[in-house]
């Protein structure tokens, strides 16, 4: 563990109304980790999540990036924080011109833009023949390659992933749980990732938050939270991994 988090969260409070969505929730990432956080539906991960991005306000408390506190600062002067949301991707498009987006968005020259989607398609696995293809034309798992191609574009800090792969079907959800991993290996990025499903957390994850009404019942690594757990709604969740 490093000694400053990339990543922090100080008694963060969400209200919609009278609801309490986040009951003063703390939080530490550390740079380069895969962090996932998990629990049923409900338990309030998209709340979390789009207060990260910047997508929502939070009602109290501190969001902190390294020494900056970004709390009050709009979504799209967040560069470090990008959300890859699967099915974003414009259909009409090339897979090259969706890749391109953020860098047209930046102003990059139209070169550069090209040789970094190339790089990107690599970085992907896809072949570089599918800079030309459009998006109508690519199967779900290839779909999911191009969204995060753009997403890794952006050149975030941090990439936050709300349930990508919980409408795919098993064996492509497997695969992509793989090619997140390894992606997350090669790039050395800081991934954020959230899903209700605890077997997904335990293949792919460093550290595991399990949340619950609003709150994080255990933080720790899967082995921990396995063998480990804090509490009986901790060990019933797990339970119905096996
Ligand atoms: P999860 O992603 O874990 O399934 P959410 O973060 O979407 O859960 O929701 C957490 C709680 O906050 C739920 O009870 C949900 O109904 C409530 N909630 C989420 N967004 C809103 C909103 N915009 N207005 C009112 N209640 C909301
Ligand atoms: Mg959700």
């Amino acid at each position: 563990m490093q000694s400053q988090p990339i990543l922090r969260l100080r008694q963060v409070v969400k209200k919609f109304g009278n609801f309490t969505a986040l009951h003063g929730v703390d939080l530490e990432i550390e740079e380069g980790e895969f962090f996932t956080i998990v629990g049923p539906s409900g338990s309030g991960k998209s709340t979390m999540i789009r207060l990260l991005v910047g997508m929502d306000e939070l009602s109290e408390g501190e969001i902190w990036l390294r020494d900056k506190r970004i709390d009050q600062t709009p979504a799209n002067l967040r560069p470090t924080c990008m959300v890859f949301q699967s099915l974003a991707l414009f259909p009409h498009m090339s897979v090259g011109q969706n890749i391109e987006f953020p860098l047209k968005l930046r102003g990059a020259a139209p070169a550069d833009r090209k040789a970094r989607a190339l790089e990107l398609l690599d970085l992907l696995r896809l072949p570089q023949s599918y800079y030309q293809k459009r998006i109508s034309e690519c199967s779900g798992g290839e779909k999911q390659r191009v969204a995060l191609a753009r997403a890794l574009a952006f050149d975030p800090e941090i990439l936050f992933f709300d349930e990508p792969l919980s409408a795919l079907d098993y064996r492509l959800r497997k695969t992509l749980e793989k090619e997140l991993k390894s992606l997350h290996a090669r790039t050395g990025k800081t991934f954020v990732y959230i899903t209700h499903s605890l077997e997904e957390a335990m293949v792919m994850s460093d550290r595991i938050a399990i949340m619950r009404e609003g709150r994080f019942e255990q933080i720790s690594v899967a082995d921990e939270i396995y063998g480990r757990p804090v509490s009986r709604f901790v060990a019933e969740f797990m339970g119905e991994v096996n």
